[in-house]
């Protein structure tokens, strides 16, 4: 029944060796069986079988099967499926149903994915352990003693662990890259803009992009072709044509490609397996004909503090709609209005998202906006500039995913600064906008994975899984 590809699912389901309603039972049984694991906050149990049986009497019928027939999928927390709980992992929306779906999602309905279920993830996409959950934490698929990484952590612990083929996730400054490095997997950041974000629960709205977490570059790019394009609910959404993805993966070869390689990204203090790793994949990139150029590139810590600034000035703004009033969970204690909102924030947020509400209002505030608001938004126009000029030069950009490996539950939850570092090598392509990807380059000296960080020029989502396809380790 394990398929390592949805090309290979597919075809079994298409020549009817097998139906969709065994891969349901397959997948909800092996959601079952890692049950311990909080990877799932909803499981559509008795909704999965229903709508498989329907696409076996499509099938029977003689319909066209749509592209991703049942494609058994996971979806994260922080996406509205109509009907269906909508938690983003917060005390805060408890007992909300999303009253519409997002259009990623009905885009993959309309082409008969299969879904089984609702994702864990950090609390409203803030945090890179998934830690930051109001419905526990999530073991790493490789040592249970670790985190899977976030805010995507629940998606990408589901495809690690073969819970489901596919998974959405949501990406602000890594949260599908760096889960995806820290479960060896496939991690997809498209183009700002290349997906409507109709439905995506916002936590910045100027860097959330909905990416995809596989176990291959072709199941990447399948889905996002079927999710990307225009869409009137969304201002920000391109209206671009989509261009055909697996083409554009076919006509890329390692000969010839220019790879930029920014020293930036390979500091001294970098753990060596990972660094050792990458570099070594670079290095058998090169013997195949294809060309390391130095870049510059500014500093990453400045990508790290210009987006710990405007993402949570962003967030303060995104989340006053929570206020007890409108969704979900309200405090019972209040004697008027003023104190029903205080409280009904006080016990609904969790920590980390308090701390950004408070350091976003403070940035935007009256006498420190200029200083560090605008001075922020000067910064990523400085990187964005800076990677354009690098993507004329060269053809992809690549490093680390991470500074360091999976690292131990606890590890780093008493400090905020040491957990916003595990992000330093994907805020960058947040801060610009431009699509990237963690792909699988190899496991460290404890066995844990590691993942290499690519970077294309805007819209260029096919040459960059094209590269990536190149890349990936054989498991
Ligand atoms: N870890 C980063 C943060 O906490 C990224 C989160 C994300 O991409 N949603 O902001």
């Amino acid at each position: 029944m394990h398929s390592s590809s949805y090309e290979e699912l597919r075809s079994k389901l298409l020549s009817r060796e097998i139906t969709c309603e065994e891969v349901a039972r397959h997948y909800l049984g092996r959601i079952e069986a890692h049950s311990d694991d909080n990877i799932f906050i909803t499981v559509f149990q008795d909704e999965v079988l229903d709508r498989a049986r329907t696409l076996d009497r499509k099938l029977a019928d003689g319909a066209q099967p749509g592209k991703l027939y049942g494609l058994p999928m996971a979806i994260k927390d922080n996406i509205a499926m109509k009907g269906a709980r909508l938690t983003c992992a917060s005390k805060i929306l408890s007992g909300y149903e999303s009253v519409y779906d997002a259009t990623a999602v009905s885009r993959l309905e309309a082409e008969d994915a299969l879904f089984l279920g609702k994702t864990n993830m950090d609390e409203f996409a803030m945090g890179s352990s998934n830690e930051n959950s109001a419905f526990g934490t999530v073991p790493n698929p490789f040592d249970k003693k670790r985190v899977p990484g976030g805010s995507s952590g629940g998606s990408a612990a589901a495809v690690a662990n073969g819970l489901c083929l596919v998974a959405l996730g949501s990406d602000t400054g890594g949260s599908v890259r760096q889960p995806a490095g820290f479960c060896d997997i496939v991690g997809l950041k498209p183009t700002y803009g290349r997906i409507s974000r109709f439905g995506l629960v916002a936590f910045a709205s100027s860097f959330d992009q909905i990416g995809v977490l596989a176990r291959n570059t072709g199941d990447a790019a399948l889905v996002l072709g079927v999710m990307a394009g225009r869409d009137t609910h969304d201002a920000t959404c391109s209206r671009r044509d989509v261009p055909d993805y697996a083409k554009q993966m076919e006509d890329v070869r390692v000969e010839g490609l220019k790879i930029g390689v920014p020293k930036a990204f390979f500091p001294e203090n970098l753990n060596s397996d990972v660094s050792g790793i990458v570099m070594g994949k670079l290095q058998e990139l090169r013997e195949k004909g294809a060309e390391l150029v130095d870049v510059t590139l500014p500093e990453s810590d400045y990508a790290i503090a210009a987006y710990y600034i405007l993402v949570t000035a962003e967030a303060s703004s995104n989340l006053a709609r929570f206020d007890g009033a409108r969704y979900g969970f309200r405090a019972s204690d209040s004697t008027d209005l003023s104190s029903m909102y205080v409280n009904s924030r006080t016990e609904g947020f969790g920590r980390e998202v308090k701390r950004r509400i408070m350091l976003g209002t403070y940035v935007l505030s009256a006498g420190y906006y200029d200083t560090y608001y605008k001075k922020a938004q000067q910064v990523r126009r400085v990187f964005q500039d800076r990677y354009r000029e690098a993507l004329e030069k060269v053809d992809v950009i690549a490093g680390p995913t991470s500074p360091f490996p999976p690292f131990g539950i606890g590890d780093k939850t008493g400090d905020p600064l040491e957990m916003y570092l595990a992000d330093v090598f994907t805020v960058p392509a947040s801060i610009v906008g431009m699509p990237a990807v963690s792909v699988p380059v190899g496991l460290d000296s404890l066995g844990l994975p590691v993942g290499m960080h690519l970077v294309c020029n805007f819209f260029e989502e096919g040459k960059l899984l094209g590269i990536a396809g190149k890349i990936q380790r054989q498991a």
